[in-house]
């Protein structure tokens, strides 16, 4: 079987201390079955903690999260206690995959960092080449493809995304025309009450949503300048989410989430007077960690304005 991710996907480092939304604050992580054992059984100085930050739910273990919502491993230089104990090998399969993902398909797998962390949305964001795949890996199995025409419409999708002919909204245009969705023609306070009455996990979602409430959009453009970021992400979720051919709830999904980053980022122009890259990447990541990340928010989304048409 072989591996294949985005052209970009080696440039992902962890920046660790050096990251404002460290993904060890405020999600709760499973930890698997294998890594469960390793460590009830691990001997030594460090076990005792280790067992202490494990909390046993119904169906699953995952790290004690503290007061603050902080992975009880993660310590105050905001380092990996089991990765400077135990070595970055002894991680739960949650934790050495993150921000990576995985989609599964009967003749590869194909692999790509996820938005949700702000080093990945950086590099998926800001980059000048088109999207294309490499391979990452070849473990020499040849399986076969059972969905020959899959790669073909994915690739036809990627053609109108990658044509450097047509702007920004014209792509848009092109990609709701393609997949014959349109988004609902809510009022910016009406897309704002749908997301403020979802599961929200950082009080920082909810400030941002108000904000927008507040704020008259109508007339701001994004400056071209920043087309690449707008093409990047269409890629990232397309590439991301499009697993299947026509399957137009996804569609939907990802029309719906760019409009709504575009919304945040015309909010940004009118309320701070300008947008730099680093703050729409600012706005995807917090997008994600809510939203993309959540399955119950996008069944949600999808569940009220799509099949129930508002
Ligand atoms: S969010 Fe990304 S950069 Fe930040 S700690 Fe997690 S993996 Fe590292």
């Amino acid at each position: 079987m072989k591996t294949f991710v985005p052209n970009y996907y080696k440039e992902f480092n962890c920046i660790a201390q050096k990251c404002k939304h460290n993904c060890c604050i405020g999600w709760e992580i499973d930890i698997d079955e294998d890594t469960l054992s390793y460590y009830e059984n691990l001997k030594g100085k460090f076990s005792r903690k280790l067992k202490q930050g494990i909390e046993y739910n119904d169906d699953c273990a995952c790290f004690r999260l503290d007061g603050k919502g902080r992975c009880s491993f993660l310590n105050e230089k905001n380092l990996c206690d089991i990765i400077l104990n135990l070595g970055e090998e002894s991680l739960c399969q949650v934790c050495s995959d993150h921000p990576r993902f995985r989609n599964y398909y009967s003749d590869r797998i194909e692999m790509g960092l996820g938005l949700c962390c702000e080093e990945a949305g950086r590099i998926i964001l800001n980059q000048d080449i088109p999207f294309s795949l490499v391979l990452l890996d070849d473990d020499g199995c040849e399986d076969e493809r059972d969905n020959d025409d899959f790669g073909e419409y994915r690739e036809n999708l990627f053609e109108m995304l990658n044509d450097p002919t047509n702007t920004i909204s014209e792509k848009i245009n092109q990609f709701s025309t393609y997949c014959k969705i349109e988004i609902p023609k809510l009022s910016k306070d009406e897309w704002v009450d749908l997301f403020l009455s979802l599961e929200r996990l950082d009080d920082y979602w909810s400030v941002v949503l108000n904000q927008l409430k507040e704020t008259e959009i109508g007339d701001i453009e994004i400056p071209e300048i920043f087309n690449k970021q707008f093409e990047n992400l269409l890629k990232y979720f397309t590439y991301r989410h499009i697993t299947v051919k026509g399957d137009s709830e996804v569609f939907f999904f990802i029309l719906t989430s760019y409009h709504m980053i575009e919304m945040l980022c015309k909010m940004h122009i009118k309320n701070y007077g300008d947008l730099t890259s680093d703050y729409i990447v600012e706005y995807c990541r917090l997008y994600s960690s809510e939203i993309e990340y959540s399955d119950e928010n996008i069944d949600e989304i999808i569940e009220i304005l799509y099949k129930n048409e508002p």
